[in-house]
């Protein structure tokens, strides 16, 4: 091709490349099981969390989220929730609705270097994919949640089987639903700070980051009069200038080595099958508390685990970490549970 043809050709790969990273699909409940083109752009794509040999481009300004009808956290109810309340909650602020529609995307990659940006001097705050392999120790951990009905029902299933669990919880969805918070806590499991809103941290400004952790662990702390030592990112990617931020609020970046993809298979016997093939000493387990199939495996990978002689422990026991910070000073006790009043 002539010199011409080419540059409009460039110009215009690269116009279509700039619009299809600008509108991005934001995850819904109804888009889950179609996440995997948007997942496999990230993984593949050109970005920053791969660049190494260029500087790093600017990431696209986030997208004014277009997004369904708004829905309201269902109160807490001492009976069997019903598949209708999970279908149908009630309205609520728009941002609440992306939150508690969202899920993972079909990465597995526990272990990926995060390479640090041009001028970025911050050096990396711990950061864990797995524990000491030394023991036959695992760290089973929730993601995305709470969730008002389905997070109850996996403390159930815990709780019989005398196992503690780590949840790395969404701030938006602990704003709707702390009362499973303090369920949580209340049952000796550990909690973890797994974003605001649950959008990629690398479309995101400083400040937007900032934002994302610090009113998460302030939703943390009114809610259980905690903060945590412990972060998960979505999509388990970052920019390494994110290190200051987490270094800010004492955090350590959590991974995992055990990925069953909950969010996609959505059958339990596969989930079940994937996690009890795949653990192994050491192994951090990633699972999802928002989904019934999620639930519906977990008695099988807890009791085979079990019968291996798997302990399980939460991630700061398994990875040698403080646990949870007390704020004991200047912030008041958590509010009484919405059950007390009724
Ligand atoms: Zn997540």
């Amino acid at each position: 091709m002539n010199r011409p043809v080419v540059s409009v050709c460039s110009a215009l790969l690269g116009l279509a490349a700039a619009l299809a990273l600008f509108y991005a699909p934001v995850p819904t409940r109804a888009s889950l099981p179609e996440f995997a083109p948007a997942a496999t752009s990230a993984e593949t794509a050109p970005s920053p969390l791969r660049g190494s040999l260029s500087p790093a481009p600017q990431p696209a300004p986030a997208p004014t989220p277009t997004l369904p009808p708004v829905t309201q956290p269902s109160p807490p109810s001492k009976g069997a929730p019903s598949e209708a309340s999970l279908a149908s909650p009630a309205p609520m602020p728009s941002q609440t609705e992306r939150a508690l529609s969202l899920g993972e995307p079909p990465l597995s990659i526990p272990a990926r270097e995060v390479p640090r940006l041009p001028g970025t001097a911050e050096a990396p705050v711990p950061s864990f994919s797995h524990g000491p392999s030394g023991q036959k120790q695992v760290a089973l951990t929730f993601d995305d949640g709470p969730h008002p009905t389905i997070t109850p029902l996996v403390l159930d299933v815990l709780r019989a089987r005398g196992v503690k669990a780590t949840f790395f919880v969404v701030g938006i969805r602990v704003k709707a639903y702390p009362w499973v918070l303090r369920q949580v806590v209340a049952e000796g499991h550990e909690i973890g700070n797994h974003s605001y809103s649950h959008r990629p941290l690398v479309s995101m400004s400083d400040e937007a980051i900032r934002h994302e952790v610090g009113e998460t662990q302030t939703a943390i702390r009114n809610a259980i009069g905690y903060e945590t030592s412990l972060f998960r990112p979505p999509y388990g990617v970052f920019h390494a200038n994110a290190n200051a931020i987490f270094r800010e609020h004492k955090l350590n970046v959590i991974r995992w080595s055990v990925d069953p993809r909950d969010w996609r298979l959505r059958d339990a016997t596969l989930i079940a099958n994937h996690v009890t093939l795949q653990s192994k000493n050491g192994a951090i387990i990633l699972c999802h508390d928002i989904h019934r199939t999620t639930l519906q495996a977990l008695p099988t990978i807890l009791d085979t685990l079990i019968s291996e002689g798997y302990a399980f422990k939460t991630v700061s026991e398994l990875c040698g970490l403080p646990p949870l910070r007390v704020i004991t000073a200047s912030h008041a006790p958590p509010a009484p549970a919405p059950e007390a009043k009724n």
